[in-house]
């Protein structure tokens, strides 16, 4: 699953090679590329040719692209999906056929845009920009109008968003991946960010500091921040790739994947417990779980 920092990778990419270009000829032949656009491949072809790009935009791991320089609620932007596998990529002219290309369009200046997916979760989708939903003003793509701020948005707020995870009271990792308190962290980031900030995932937000819990929101844009240096300039200048799943992002983490492996701050070995149907990695010494609730809720069972 691509995190935030290889998404911005790839719509810096396109800011290069794809804005200011015309869609001269669009094909769509994956099936499942088109299965979000009620109309379909037909559709979403009908409706991007002859358009210009004229934005390459980001919120979360949300990724659009605006059109004919229309900004307003109501006008069309394409709404890329990268699913788990989905790479935009920037070919020359003529380039050959790959495996698992699902959609294509061809560029006023003879280059192609292209849509590879290997796992085929991803997909293209032609929708109407609508207000966020946060009140901000900010234009969305509708379906992602509930989204909240990331932490790379000027409009960000970590001392509100941190005071909203306060107040909803429940595990701290949780509401870092809760994409309407805040956008774009995923399961690596959560963990990183909670080991920067020696906090376990499982505490309760309500009873962690606001200083603590704004810090641990300030980590998450530092480590993505991080991961964005060491992973934004290795890509070719006419290839914009995103895939998250081989590793192609050189990724320097401190806790995620290094179950058994020795902290860096104290040397306890990294442990890995399920959560939220995934993994989390923390540091049992530095980020210390939660004490188990008495009372009550372990009443011996009555016979
Ligand atoms: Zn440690």
């Amino acid at each position: 699953m691509p995190e935030l920092p290889e998404v911005e990778v790839v719509r810096r990419g396109l800011v290069d090679h794809v804005v200011g270009r015309t869609l001269v000829s669009v094909e769509v032949t994956g099936a499942r590329t088109a299965r979000r656009q009620p109309g379909g491949a037909t559709e979403i072809v009908a409706r991007l040719t002859g358009r210009t790009v004229s934005g390459a935009r980001r919120r979360g791991k949300y990724l659009w692209l605006t059109l004919d320089g229309e900004d307003a609620a109501g006008a069309d932007c394409l709404l890329v999906h990268l699913g788990m596998s989905g790479q935009m990529l920037v070919t020359g002219a003529g380039a050959p056929p790959v495996r698992h290309l699902h959609a294509r369009a061809v560029l006023d200046d003879g280059n192609e845009l292209r849509f590879v997916d290997q796992r085929t979760f991803g997909g293209w989708t032609v929708v109407p920009m609508a207000e966020s939903r946060d009140g901000s003003g900010v234009l969305l793509p509708a379906p992602a109008a509930h989204i909240a701020a990331d932490p790379f948005e000027s409009a960000f707020d970590p001392l509100a968003a941190a005071r909203v995870i306060r107040r909803r009271d429940t595990e701290i990792k949780r509401l870092l991946l809760d994409q309407t308190v805040v956008s774009g962290i995923g399961n690596i980031y959560a963990d990183e960010a909670l080991w920067r900030s020696g906090l376990h995932g499982r505490r309760r937000s309500g009873a962690v500091t606001l200083r603590a819990v704004t810090g641990a929101l300030e980590h998450a844009r530092a480590v993505m921040a991080d991961a964005l240096d060491a992973g934004g300039t290795s890509f070719d200048a006419l290839y914009v790739n995103v895939n998250g799943a081989s590793g192609y992002f050189d990724r320097s983490l401190d806790v995620y994947g290094r179950a058994g492996l020795p902290c860096g701050r104290c040397g306890t070995a990294v442990v890995r417990e399920d959560f939220m149907n995934r993994g989390s990695h923390f540091c049992p010494v530095c980020q210390p779980a939660p004490r188990r609730r008495s009372g009550a809720r372990r009443r011996p069972v009555v016979r």
